[in-house]
């Protein structure tokens, strides 16, 4: 399902442009526009899930596929297969995108949190 207001939606329905790292049938992996790491993806289902409160037990495909699509962007990386993974949820945890989606975040040191 698309949402005409949902700028994840436009980019995976390829109506808005963004660097794609990786797709398959459920997930695509693209490069943050406002990168906060020297390797900053976004790894998007492409079903419109609001958030992790939103996710379904039907949707555990989904989760697992995000989760998959992160171990291939780390085997792809030219050096540590080190990363971050960061999933805001909701307006008070940094939430601006409310297109469930996992930051992937490599290539310099980072602290722990
Ligand atoms: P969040 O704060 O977790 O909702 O993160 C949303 C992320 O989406 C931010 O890091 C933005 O830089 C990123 N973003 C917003 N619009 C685009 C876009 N058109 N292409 C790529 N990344 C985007
Ligand atoms: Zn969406």
């Amino acid at each position: 399902m698309e949402f005409s207001d949902c700028v994840f939606c436009k980019i995976i329905a390829k109506k808005l442009p963004a660097t794609v790292i990786a797709e398959n049938d459920q997930v695509i992996a693209i490069k943050d526009i406002a990168p906060k790491a020297p390797v900053h993806y976004l790894i998007i289902p492409k079903k419109h899930i609001v958030d992790v409160q939103s996710l379904q037990p039907n949707d555990a495909g989904i989760a697992a596929a995000m989760v998959l699509m992160a171990t291939h962007l780390s085997k792809t990386l030219p050096g540590s297969q080190a990363c971050k993974l960061v999933m805001n949820n909701g307006a008070d945890a940094g939430q601006v995108v409310f297109h469930l989606h996992c930051h992937f975040l490599s290539g310099k040191k980072m602290d722990a949190l």
